[in-house]
């Protein structure tokens, strides 16, 4: 049976005494019922080391919100997979849309990016999602497999043991408007049925699928409760910690 994986990504909020701040009082709200869960918190690059500090000696596990697909060299703000390692980084999410519209990332970019981090031991979260004009031309199975089909060109199953994938409509994220549960289950299925097709049953049946989009206390139970919902990833109820903790329970 898949563990439902809640992951947070705080987006670029909170310095250090405010990553501090939240990562204690994460850690304080959270009870028996939340340990059922896988709990990634996803801060901002310069926070890494101060939320490792915090984390290590607990359930919660260290995420990054991006990465370059260089290992080392000339590329000016950029940061590498062994800078997060060293940092004490599990995980990495690739592929968020707001890397994709507003960084102008492609599939072919994030590509690359997952065959390094995998490289390096690092687990993807891969973000894959459709915008609210692919889904009302109805082409949103269209632009999830070809995403899919894209982002993980040339990588293998073994490579990709690891992966999360985070589907989150992008029309969803950040707007206060969930894709319904069965919006949600119906791209969840047609994605675990692709990546069967693409590799086997058997790593479609163990993968874990996240739904992102406004994922909040009182909507998380029932998007959760959907048999292909395997977690959420949270962007604006991660950064207050009661509200976190609430959707960690209902998983
Ligand atoms: C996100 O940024 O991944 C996200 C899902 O944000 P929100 O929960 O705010 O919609």
């Amino acid at each position: 049976m898949r563990k439902k994986v809640i992951a947070g990504n705080w987006k670029m909020n909170n310095d250090v005494n405010g990553t501090v701040n939240l990562i204690s009082e994460i850690k304080k709200e959270l009870n028996a019922k939340s340990q059922k869960a896988d709990i990634i918190v996803c801060p901002p690059f310069t926070n890494l080391e101060t939320a490792y500090a915090l984390v290590k000696d607990s359930t919660i596990k260290l995420g990054a919100q991006n990465m370059y697909f260089e290992e080392s060299g000339a590329f000016t703000g950029e940061i590498s997979p062994s800078m997060l390692k060293s940092t004490g980084c599990e995980f990495v999410i690739l592929g968020h849309s707001e890397r994709r519209t507003i960084f102008h990332e492609t599939d072919q970019t994030i590509n690359k990016k997952i065959k390094t981090a995998v490289k390096h031991g690092l687990k993807p979260i891969f973000c894959i999602g459709e915008t609210l004009e692919e889904r009302e031309k109805g082409i949103t199975f269209k632009v999830i497999e070809t995403q899919v089909r894209n982002g993980l060109e040339g990588l293998t199953q073994s490579e990709l043991s690891d992966m999360i994938i985070a589907y989150e409509p992008v029309w969803a994220i950040g707007t206060g408007r969930n894709a319904t549960p069965q919006q949600a289950q119906e791209v969840h299925q047609f994605i675990r049925g692709l990546v069967a097709k693409l590799y086997n049953q058997g790593f479609a049946d163990q993968l874990v699928i996240q739904y992102g989009g406004s994922v909040k206390p009182d909507n998380a139970k029932e998007l959760l409760s959907q048999p292909d919902i395997d977690g959420a990833l949270v962007g604006g109820a991660c950064l207050k910690a009661d509200l976190f903790v609430k959707i960690i329970d209902a998983a």
